[in-house]
């Protein structure tokens, strides 16, 4: 194909759509101008092994209508690849997919009504943006004899059908600010303009359900940050369900609705980004989401002692006589003190020498080697909290928050500082004591 070449107009014609999802069956009229129909995306139970790698392990996930979800996850835990298998790339070895109420497992990609935006851009080098962008609707909307060179644009419809084109590929590009370089080729255009193309080569098609696949990972630091915002915005405009793959716990945290957090080919949480990040199930989402990581400290309870680095903790609601469980605490839930500073019952801590400082303007990371631990524990503070500190200083680091998890890495809900407080946000919420928790 090499040019749509049109300066027909908008017109008033309507479009019939071809499509799997009953809500816009082949005898719904929609308006060119008119934002796409809104779908939920429904996987129950999917697997896929290439070879005798099992990738998805019984995957099960209900996306909303109009929701963004991401996907988030380590590399290779399987993200792309169950993507892939929605979009129809890839075809699972057993589960079900449904877009709306519509079983999709056996139609090719076309009927699907979604549209993939890839990593890699994947746009034509020797078409223009306006043809990129043009040619999913030139595929779908004309025929095979509509699109010969020449010969196809005196055919009835053709003129008509490539003007509401045009008109749509305009109307995109104004939308994401591309109006000025429909004529420029992909090797003319800045990596986020290329992105913003893929992205308007997706619209174009006004799909029931958007798949992205990384689609920042090619952009710098900074571009990432307003290309992440715009993709946000697009979707409030849009209001279609989005569903987003990154191995980056920020994309994740600051554009989704909920987050599906995967590791070895399972969902480990659901849940919105906050719920994520203060109340995680399991240490892997605890670990996997917020910067700087949360810290990890290895704990023993013996007799109804709790022990973190040698120091006792005092914690209670686990019941067991020779445990190990591992206590999480984010970098801001630390305070700095001196070693002789005094503790509360409501209160854990270690003490350590500073190993390291970083200042980062709004806020100081000090790292610190603490007693009898093998990792270097971070604690975020504000600048001042952190002023005059020097590498090789002692100093207690003490936390009312902690999350405790058990030697599988599972979530113990029903821990409690001595003086009955709660020691994590989601149970400080929670009404009347928690029941003790008896750990194997
Ligand atoms: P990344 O963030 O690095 O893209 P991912 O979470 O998207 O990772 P997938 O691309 O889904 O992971 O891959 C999951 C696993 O399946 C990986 O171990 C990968 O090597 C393997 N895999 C993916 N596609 C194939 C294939 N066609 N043949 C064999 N193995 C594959």
């Amino acid at each position: 194909m090499r040019s749509i070449g049109c300066s027909v107009r908008v017109t008033e014609s309507l479009i019939v759509l071809t499509c799997p999802n009953p809500k816009i069956s082949e005898s719904s009229l929609i308006h060119p101008k008119r934002a796409s129909v809104m779908a939920s995306v429904r996987i129950q139970g999917l697997r896929k092994s290439f070879g005798n790698t099992a990738v998805l392990r019984g995957v099960s996930l209900d996306i909303h209508d109009g929701e963004f979800m991401t996907l988030v996850g380590p590399s290779g835990c399987g993200k792309t690849t169950l993507l892939r298998i929605l979009a129809g790339l890839d075809h699972a070895d057993e589960g079900a997919l449904f877009i709306g109420d519509t079983p999709v497992d056996h139609l090719p990609p076309k009927r699907r009504d979604v549209a993939m935006v890839f990593q890699s851009y994947a746009l034509y080098p020797y078409m223009s943006v306006r043809q990129n962008m043009a040619l999913p609707l030139l595929m779908r909307r004309l025929s095979r004899m509509q699109r010969m060179p020449l010969m196809g644009r005196w055919l009835p419809g053709t003129r008509t059908t490539l003007g509401e084109i045009d008109s749509t590929v305009i109307e995109t590009a104004e939308s994401l600010g591309l109006g000025n370089l429909l004529e420029r080729r992909p090797a003319q255009l800045s990596g986020g303009q290329r992105q913003r193309v893929a992205l308007g080569r997706a619209m174009v098609r006004q799909p029931s359900v958007f798949l992205m696949d990384e689609p920042l990972s090619n952009l710098d630091a900074k571009l990432r940050v307003s290309t992440r915002a715009e993709i946000a915005q697009l979707h409030r405009r849009l209001g279609t369900t989005f569903v987003y793959v990154t191995h980056d716990q920020v994309e994740a945290m600051t554009m989704s609705d909920r987050v599906a957090m995967m590791m070895d080919g399972e969902i480990l949480q659901l849940a919105s980004p906050q719920e994520l990040y203060d109340d995680p199930s399991d240490l892997r989402v605890a670990e996997f989401i917020g910067t700087p990581k949360a810290n990890t400290l290895p704990a023993t309870l013996r007799h109804d002692v709790l022990r973190v680095a040698n120091e006792v903790w005092p914690l209670h609601g686990i019941a067991g006589h020779e445990l190990q469980l591992s206590i999480a605490v984010r970098p801001e839930w630390w305070s700095l003190g001196s070693t002789n500073a005094r503790v509360s019952p409501s209160e854990g801590w270690i003490d350590g020498d500073v190993s390291h400082i970083e200042l980062l303007g709004s806020e100081t990371l000090v790292h610190v080697q603490a007693n009898d631990l093998d990792s270097v524990v971070v604690a975020r503070v504000a600048p001042e909290a952190a002023r005059g500190l020097l590498p090789g200083q002692r100093l207690r680091l003490s936390t009312r928050r902690v999350l405790v998890f058990d030697a599988q890495g599972s979530r113990i809900r029903s821990v409690r500082w001595a003086g009955g407080q709660a020691c994590d946000a989601a149970s400080a919420d929670a009404e009347g004591p928690a029941p003790v928790a008896r750990v194997a």
